[in-house]
């Protein structure tokens, strides 16, 4: 398997109607993500993607790979490691007219893997990056992780000394 960055779809002379499925490594990039960086849980990553060369000219396009990203989870700031797996499709006709038949990683028959696959992995990930589905989070009171500490964690609630004077005072 090699690195590839852009791929030039002219190159397989696919005559019409045929197709070819390819094993290439693509680089990821890190992530910014709420204000945090995320690394990427490997790089270069396994993709896979299948071109067929239209009947009435163009490629039609399958990618799919997992890839998954590595930092703090956003509720208890331990490690998460969120996978996702993509299977994504484009199609470039030239001369096409509807937007969804115009690739925007396509252009003169050289594909922009490298884009493609950065954003179809940024936008297949989850809104929130958590360690777990029910991770507890952190306690708002003292900030201990609340998946180790148990749901008997609690506080007391402070006692309200405001009270205090007017349990002194006698009432005759
Ligand atoms: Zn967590
Ligand atoms: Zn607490």
């Amino acid at each position: 398997m090699s690195r590839t960055d852009v791929f030039d779809l002219s190159r397989m002379r696919l005559t019409p109607g045929e197709g070819r499925r390819l094993d290439l490594e693509v680089e990821l990039q890190p992530m910014d993500f709420g204000g945090e960086r995320y690394d990427v849980a490997e790089t270069p990553v396994p993709v896979r993607l299948d071109v067929s060369r239209m009947n009435g000219g163009g490629y039609s396009l399958r990618l799919r790979f997992a890839a998954g990203l590595r930092g703090p989870c956003m509720r208890c700031l331990r490690e998460a490691e969120p996978r996702v797996e993509i299977d994504v499709r484009e199609v470039d006709q030239p001369g096409a007219a509807a937007e969804e038949l115009d690739s925007p990683y396509v252009v003169n028959e050289e594909l922009d893997l490298a884009q493609w696959v950065n954003d179809a992995f940024a936008f297949a990930l989850p809104a929130q990056v958590i360690c777990r589905e029910d991770c507890a989070g952190l306690c708002p009171v003292c900030g201990e992780n609340l998946n180790e500490a148990g749901p008997e964690h609690h506080h007391d609630p402070e006692p309200d000394h405001r009270w205090d004077k007017l349990k002194e005072l006698k009432f005759d």
